[in-house]
């Protein structure tokens, strides 16, 4: 039995810890540069955990999700056109979008990870970074960081141990010319006009209102400046940002001594990486995306994926039969009576779910929805809610096409295969006696069906195992398959004892 300190769950333990003003505001965030992958998907949701478990301690709390969809676009990523190139160093929220059905770059990526974010049961308040600058709500801020040129320099070269250049500022405009937000030459500014003159390296002299979004404040800065303007009080984000005078370390110095703000509560989490491909980075283009998981894991596992984990341990995910353990594992806290860990991961207007296992079964038997709906009621499903069962039956599909190992693959054979020919006298008596068996069965059901094995096998002088394989072979053509009972009944009766009836007849003999 645990000790009661070591079941309180992280998001608990991270909920009681912040300290700060009320309402509390958990922010998060990610740049929408290319497909958002389940290792980004650990920000949200570790926020999503740490805001409920606040709520559910009374305390009064916001989510927020700030889009950073102002970040110029860094380089041509592989999974780009090559004629991308022209767009490198402009925000991300004014470029083109790849397939040409959204609008704009940003909102290519952005789109599919929102209606992921409301599938898993996540309501953040969204902000897109391009209208807030645009708008002019950061203009004190950006004001303020300008002011302190000198002092957040500072701050940066001793924390971080980088050398700045000599004209560095923390503002960088966008070119009125080149239309590129890069490192130019601020050489003034007017915070009563809220510009400033800069000098681009295309050769352009010019003008930026920073109340009219014509610039943002850099990466280092653009972050402290959030803590303040929102009055954030916890922030997870990746280890990169967690390091000894990295991104975290001089954001705290600079929210407290130029914006003269608290840093936010610090929850620091690890990679999710793949199992056999390493950590996931979007970048590389090797990344499978929330909404490619969210084809195959039902949100709720996907949550239970993150919450069971504390933030900072590693997760190693196996999309293959690591998901089916997963899932039984979900399965079988959701039965625990004290489960935090359900609790922070179930959806509550999801309906009933068909057990992953049986599913992988019946969409092997069926050929079509009917058949489908016919197997899982004769299996005692609720199959009311349709498209909810559609839904889950496709998630199987797509696993079976692109992650199942073939071990749980199989296909029922329209013939008696004719392997069942070599069957010895032994084999066709004990197949025989099953047969009656079934006949003779009060109700179709799995368990039954499936100890009948045990109890026929050893009358007829015949290993179970054995039994078992030329069941298998009789509807399969090969010695293994999925449990045998719920297999059968699933199957249906009609159809068992016809093809059983085939196997024994002498005419296959
Ligand atoms: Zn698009
Ligand atoms: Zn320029």
């Amino acid at each position: 039995m645990n000790s009661v300190s070591e079941r309180i769950h992280w998001a608990d333990v991270v909920a009681s810890s912040v300290k700060g003003d009320t309402p509390h505001r958990v922010a998060t965030g990610i740049t929408p540069s290319g497909p958002i992958h389940i290792g980004n998907m650990r920000e949200v949701l570790t926020g999503d955990l740490v805001y409920k478990a606040m709520v559910e301690r009374g305390l009064s709390a916001e989510l927020l999700y700030i889009a950073d969809d102002f970040d110029p676009l860094r380089k041509v990523y592989p999974f780009l056109p090559e004629s991308y190139a022209e767009w490198v160093g402009k925000p991300i929220s004014d470029i083109p979008c790849p397939c040409g059905e959204h609008r704009s770059y940003a909102d290519h990526f952005l789109t599919p990870f929102l209606s992921a974010l409301s599938e898993l049961d996540i309501s953040p308040r969204v902000y897109l970074s391009s209208e807030l600058y645009r708008s002019g709500a950061y203009t004190k801020e950006i004001a303020t960081a300008i002011g302190h040129t000198g002092e957040i320099r500072h701050i940066l070269e001793r924390v971080s141990g980088r050398t700045l250049p000599p004209d560095w500022a923390p503002f960088y405009p966008v070119c009125s010319v080149c239309g590129k937000l890069s490192a130019a030459r601020i050489l003034e500014h007017d915070a009563a006009r809220s510009t400033v003159r800069y000098h681009c390296a295309c050769g352009n002299e010019g003008t930026a209102d920073y109340s009219r979004g014509e610039g943002k404040l850099v990466w280092r800065v653009d972050w402290p400046m959030r803590w303040a303007h929102f009055g954030i009080t916890v922030e997870p984000f990746g280890k990169d940002h967690a390091t000894a005078g990295g991104s975290y370390d001089t954001g705290k110095e600079i929210a407290r001594r130029v914006f003269r703000c608290e840093p936010p509560y610090p929850v620091i989490y690890e990679w999710i990486s793949l199992k056999g491909k390493g950590a996931m980075h979007s970048s590389k283009g090797v990344a499978v995306t929330i909404t490619e998981m969210l084809e195959i894991v039902p949100p709720d596992v996907l949550r239970y994926l993150i919450v069971r984990a504390r933030p900072e341990r590693t997760i190693d995910f196996d999309p293959g039969m690591g998901l089916i353990t997963l899932i039984d594992e979900y399965d079988r806290v959701s039965h625990e009576a004290a489960g935090r860990e359900y609790e922070l991961s179930r959806i509550a207007s999801i309906p009933t779910r068909i057990p992953f296992r049986h599913m992988v079964t019946v969409v092997q038997i069926a050929h079509d929805d009917r058949g489908l709906f016919s197997c899982l009621s004769r299996s005692g499903y609720d199959v009311s809610n349709a498209p909810n069962i559609l839904r889950q039956a496709e998630r199987v599909r797509v696993w079976l096409r692109k992650y199942a190992p073939d071990t749980v693959k199989f296909s029922v054979k329209e013939k008696l295969p004719p392997h069942l020919k070599d069957l010895s006298e032994d084999d066709t008596r004990a197949l025989s006696s099953y047969l009656e068996f079934l006949k003779a069965l009060p109700a179709w059901s799995a368990e039954a069906i499936h100890n009948g094995v045990y109890e026929v096998a050893p009358r007829c002088g015949t290993d179970a195992k054995r039994l078992f394989e030329i069941i298998y072979l009789a509807f399969l053509g090969q010695v293994r398959g999925p449990r045998l009972g719920w297999f059968l009944e699933a199957l249906g009766k009609e159809f068992v004892l016809g093809r059983l009836s085939e196997a024994v007849s002498p005419c296959v003999l």
